[in-house]
């Protein structure tokens, strides 16, 4: 609440009101007199006024609307911290010049299925494995993920790859099962507000990858990230993974614009996800070259040796030679855009 904007038939008792009430609160009133208008500056650290302040002085007798300058997200946010954010996850730097891509399976479904698919993505050039041993699925007659087998699984594919694991938690129970095994975890689309998961995983020091609710704004994506930063975890890796619209011709919309917005809003790093943004593998390879060249910082991929056998997102999963293939005309995109894959 930095500037507010007064009805043109606002008193001079309603606009005295207010000013009496931002004093209340440690707030100097700075007011402006147009010719249409009276407008008000308000002089303090606005940065601790709440979403419900802010709500309760737009229904003030004579407030037309009130602007914000200030984001609602703070620790998130470019105003607060200019410079890009970068970290280390083992010898990987996630958020600089080098494009990494986590490649894998939608979920672990056997060990040698994975290795398999480990090895594959490994020698192409992914530099992250992933696969959910924990599976928000639709049905619940779906299949849900093999739990820790699954992590087990993750781990010995690290042990032979030299791959970092990224895994999804679904609920806070599970969460010393995964700390022992994840290297970055995910929250999935679907536990985007699961505000209880966020501020749990903002308390321990793994790097997060999350990914965009279904429906979610990108205000509302980086009040998520918030959530977690707020408990002290600033290792947040944000990921557009496509949104609903009326369009039907595709699983999700995968919203490209909000590459550069969330770059200019925020200093996290962006991961973008053409596999579930676009839920058709055909369109995988198109969708990846345009994330990088809009600036993304990441990539996730599903990749499957066997997708016709796959347990869940066969439809979305490159085969390896596809996905070797991407790598090699992703190189040349990030190469245009002063980046490295
Ligand atoms: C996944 O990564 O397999 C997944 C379930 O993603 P999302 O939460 O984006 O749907
Ligand atoms: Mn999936």
């Amino acid at each position: 609440m930095d500037i507010i904007v007064l009805t043109p038939k606002a008193t001079s008792k309603e606009l005295k009101h207010i000013i009496r009430k931002l004093e209340a609160k440690g707030f100097k009133a700075n007011v402006s007199r147009g010719t249409e208008r009276t407008v008000i500056g308000v002089i303090g650290d606005t940065s601790k006024i709440t979403e419900d302040e802010t709500n309760a002085f737009g229904a003030m007798p004579g407030v037309e609307k009130i602007h914000r300058i200030i984001q609602p997200f703070k620790l998130a946010s470019r105003d607060f911290k200019a410079k890009d954010t970068t970290f280390k996850v083992g010898r990987h730097t996630i958020g600089g010049k080098k494009i990494h891509v986590i490649a894998g399976p939608c979920a672990v479904e056997n060990l040698p299925t994975l290795l398999k698919i480990g090895q594959e993505v490994h020698k192409a050039g992914a530099t992250f494995i992933r696969g959910g041993a924990f599976k928000p699925r639709t049905s619940p007659y779906a299949f849900q993920g093999l739990g820790e087998e699954g992590l087990r699984y993750l781990a010995e594919t690290r042990e032979r790859t030299g791959m970092p694991v990224v895994t999804e938690i679904m609920d806070t129970r599970d969460m010393g099962v995964i700390l022992k095994y994840a290297d970055i975890i995910q929250i999935g689309a679907r536990n985007m507000q699961n505000f209880r998961l966020l501020s749990e995983v903002g308390s321990h020091d793994k790097p997060i990858v999350l990914k965009r609710g279904l429906s979610a704004t990108i205000k509302e994506l980086l009040m998520a990230a918030e959530y977690i930063m707020a408990q002290g975890n600033n290792k947040v890796i944000l990921c557009e993974r496509g949104i609903r619209t009326f369009e039907t011709a595709t699983r999700n919309t995968l919203d490209l614009n909000a590459i550069p917005v969330l770059k200019k809003l925020s200093h996290l790093p962006v991961l973008v996800d053409p596999s579930h943004g676009a839920g058709r593998w055909d369109l995988v390879m198109p969708m990846a070259k345009a994330a990088v060249a809009a600036g993304a910082d990441a990539l996730m991929i599903e990749v499957h040796t066997m997708p016709e056998e796959a347990l869940s997102d066969g439809e979305q999963s490159l085969k390896p030679d596809k996905f070797r293939l991407l790598m090699k005309e992703l190189k040349a995109v990030a190469r245009a855009v002063g980046r490295t894959i």
